[in-house]
């Protein structure tokens, strides 16, 4: 398929953080376009993520002339190529947000050539074998705090896990119902008419601790009788409270061993708390080795210790950090990396997350990805504004 033009557009969520939008032309002037989201709490191996204007620059000074025009067969073709093409470790040449915007686009091109589902063209090429019959849990972050919301929390993230025990449909309108009912329970107990939100749709509020969201979600989840089908999960994004080998938590420093300890109390104290993920800073190996040791059949997520890098997740994973991994194809840049991330961590028998972002888009290829590849979860955030989309694609592609 020859790659006929490219474009690029700024594009603000509805939080006003920019995310870019690339359009591909392939013959017979059909366009595709792909959405490409940004994040706030950044891993430090993360892919670059270029500005609007140097991602004009880069495409005016080397994309039209090096890539429009040539003709590739494979995503993993175009992506090779364009690997090559920056030839940084970190893609600051062209960005990881533009190369995965060109990534995706020629994935779509390709699917409307085959007349195929993005994922089954992402199935075919890097999962051939994989089956895709498994249903992922959702992860939505329904009370935000650390980096993405203006409150006193310092965890970042407090999900709930829905199963998907019935069809998607009726789980999703059971989150729904769920999060506003949530909202309203928190906004009368406070006696104020609306909360705030964060940068993923969930609640803005204050607590006595970082516990409280956990114990506010376990007694909700019990009250609606949902303790079958929904548990709770943390992300701590532990890298956003670290401070010179200690961890700032509450306003106390504490050491790796006396927050594992912490995190052992909220195991003994919530017995839906399901998994938390980056419980440590992501250079703090053995703060993830120590946790490992008394999570149980709770699981160990890593994200900024990962960044969807397949050379780091094999090798963490080899020394047995983590049982679950984030998967954000923008974190590494381009569809073929981040599939080799996917199947890196299968390899190992850890368990796979496909992930959205804090300054989202409305376009919903992590589904495609969650279901050429079989994961085992889907974290899409709060059921709003652009993270509809991903509730609407993993009920359209499930059902
Ligand atoms: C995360 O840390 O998992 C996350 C979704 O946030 P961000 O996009 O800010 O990295
Ligand atoms: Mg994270």
């Amino acid at each position: 398929m020859i790659i006929e033009s490219l474009t690029i557009q700024e594009i603000f969520d509805s939080r006003g953080a920019p995310t870019i939008e690339v359009t591909l032309t392939a013959p017979g002037h059909h366009s595709f376009l792909a959405r490409i989201p940004s994040g706030k709490s950044r891993g430090t191996h993360e892919a670059a993520v270029l500005s609007y204007a140097d991602a004009e620059k880069a495409l005016h000074n080397i994309l039209r002339t090096r890539v429009v025009g040539l003709d590739f067969q494979t995503i993993k073709e175009l992506d090779t190529f364009l690997i090559k093409l920056d030839g940084t470790e970190q893609k600051e040449k062209l960005g990881g947000n533009v190369m995965l915007g060109i990534s995706l686009a020629f994935a779509r091109a390709l699917a409307y050539e085959k007349g195929e589902e993005l994922w089954k063209v992402l199935h075919e090429e890097f999962f051939p074998r994989t089956d895709i019959s498994k249903r992922p849990l959702i992860f939505a972050n329904l009370i935000n705090g650390g980096a993405h919301a203006d409150n006193n929390l310092d965890i970042q993230e407090y999900m709930v896990v829905a199963e998907p025990n019935a069809e998607y449909r009726q789980t999703v309108q059971k989150l729904i119902s769920f999060y506003e009912r949530l909202g309203f329970m928190i906004a009368e107990e406070r006696g104020v008419a609306r909360l705030p939100l964060g940068d993923e749709e969930g609640y803005e509020v204050n607590f006595k601790d970082n516990f409280a969201p956990v114990a506010l979600l376990e007694r909700f989840i019990k009250e609606s009788e949902l303790q079958n089908e929904f548990k709770i999960a943390l992300d701590a994004a532990a890298s956003s409270f670290y401070e010179n080998g200690s961890y700032r938590l509450e306003g106390s420093l504490l050491s790796m061993e006396q927050l594992v300890e912490r995190y052992r109390e909220y195991f003994e104290r919530s017995k839906l708390l399901y998994s938390i993920e980056d419980p440590c800073d992501e250079g703090d190996f053995e703060g993830f080795k120590k946790i490992m040791e008394i999570a149980g059949d709770r699981w160990i997520v890593a994200d900024d210790l990962t960044t969807t890098n397949p050379r780091r997740i094999d090798k963490y994973a080899g020394e047995g950090l983590m049982t679950g991994v984030i998967i954000k194809a923008n974190q590494i840049g381009t569809l073929t990396e981040t599939c080799e991330a996917i199947n890196a961590a299968k390899k190992r028998g850890v368990r796979v997350i496909v992930s959205h972002r804090s300054g989202e888009t409305d376009d919903a290829f992590l589904i495609h990805i969650a279901k050429a590849c079989g994961a085992d979860g889907v974290k899409i955030g709060a059921p709003a504004k652009e993270r509809i989309s991903k509730y609407d694609e993993l009920i359209r592609l499930y059902s």
